[in-house]
């Protein structure tokens, strides 16, 4: 009997020991998550066939799919798409994050905000369109841009690189929200070129009056890639880690407008913005990277095409979005957890894992 014990205990203690071993998987100090708005497989593999080298999103191993549906529509729109992936909730359609009773749903740039986080937003759109006002708003409309650019006031965001700024100083309700901006510390900067990333504070930069202009309309080239570069180094200072989340807002208008070359054209200068982040995630080393969409847009298919010329022979079959699932690349700490098939909500979850918060 005491021989039993003895040898119980042993196996206990052998087995506490081996427990101690097994070490934490490594949590991510920063974050950045790219959303190309619209960009399902074929809008990548579009892109792929018509570029000239290969682009960044054959560098990730580690890619997965997750399913776009809202919660009143198989079809998603932006704002419910949006909101499922800042908060992990699934919402109706033209909501920002709210749940689907209008109940304000807490992203995952504002926990990035309470544990000390740097955090930021860049995008091509303007910066209250549907994707980015999810990580910042609470409301039931999308469209209620003026009230969205409102929200910003109520956040600690440090910095945001986009379009929009007659939301903050050309509204109904006479508020010049970039007095209320510069008060509250921010650099206000017209112009991506403008921003000098050694000034201290935080950076409210405007690219346009509304939206950015497309690739194909004469968008500077350099404006997504450089903005995501000064992003990345701006938060960077910050020694607690950053959220980062960077939108290529118009590869869906390309898909609304079944315009192949809008589509690609966007797809590629999204890929260059990636390129930069991978680059600056691969020599940080606690940086995880995740690109995805918050749905497919065109419902577009490749019917023809040829490797040697980089041509391709496109048709869109809807105007709209459609229902398909939507790939997700991931890399650096937490990036093995993205494999497989799953709920948009899940990217979510899947940070908040990775950054070590919990809800
Ligand atoms: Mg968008
Ligand atoms: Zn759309």
């Amino acid at each position: 009997m005491t021989r039993l014990v003895y040898l119980l205990t042993v196996l206990v203690l052998l087995g506490s020991c081996k427990q101690e071993k097994t070490t934490e998987p490594k949590k991510a100090k920063n974050i950045i998550l790219m959303i190309g708005d619209g960009m399902g497989v074929n809008q990548v593999y579009a892109a792929m066939s018509v570029a000239t080298k290969p682009l960044s999103f054959e560098q990730f191993k580690y890619t997965g799919f997750h399913k776009t549906y809202s919660a009143n529509a198989y079809i998603t729109d932006s704002g419910a798409g949006g909101t499922a992936l800042a908060t992990g909730v699934k919402t109706n359609n033209r909501h920002i994050g709210v749940d689907p009773i209008g109940k304000p749903l807490k992203s995952i740039l504002k926990y990035a905000e309470e544990h000390n986080l740097a955090t930021g937003l860049v995008a091509t759109s303007s910066i209250v369109h549907a994707t980015p006002a999810s990580f910042i708003a609470n409301d039931t409309s999308r469209y209620n841009y003026e009230a969205l650019a409102y929200d910003f006031l109520a956040t600690d965001i440090d910095l945001f690189i986009a379009g929009g700024r007659k939301y903050f100083d050309n509204r109904s309700d006479s508020l010049n929200l970039i007095d209320s901006l510069k008060n509250r510390g921010y650099n206000i900067v017209d112009g991506f070129q403008n921003v000098d990333t050694t000034a201290a504070g935080k950076f409210a930069v405007f690219t346009a009056e509304g939206h950015n202009p497309s690739i194909l309309e004469g968008r500077d080239k350099n404006m997504l890639p450089q903005s995501t570069e000064n992003a990345i180094n701006i938060l960077n200072k910050d020694k607690d880690g950053f959220f980062l989340m960077v939108e290529g807002s118009q590869i869906d208008w390309g898909g609304h407008d079944n315009d192949i070359d809008y589509v690609v054209s966007e797809t590629i200068d999204f890929d260059h913005a990636v390129k930069r982040a991978l680059e600056f995630a691969k020599k940080d080393g606690e940086t995880l990277l995740i690109v995805t969409a918050d749905h497919e847009t065109g419902g577009l298919a490749l019917v023809g095409g040829e490797m040697e010329t980089h041509t391709i022979e496109a048709k869109f079959t809807t105007d709209h979005h459609s229902s398909v699932m939507v790939p997700v690349f991931a890399y650096g700490p937490g990036a093995e957890n993205f494999g497989g098939i799953y709920e948009n909500t899940e990217v979510f979850d899947k940070m908040m894992k990775a950054f070590g918060f919990t809800k």
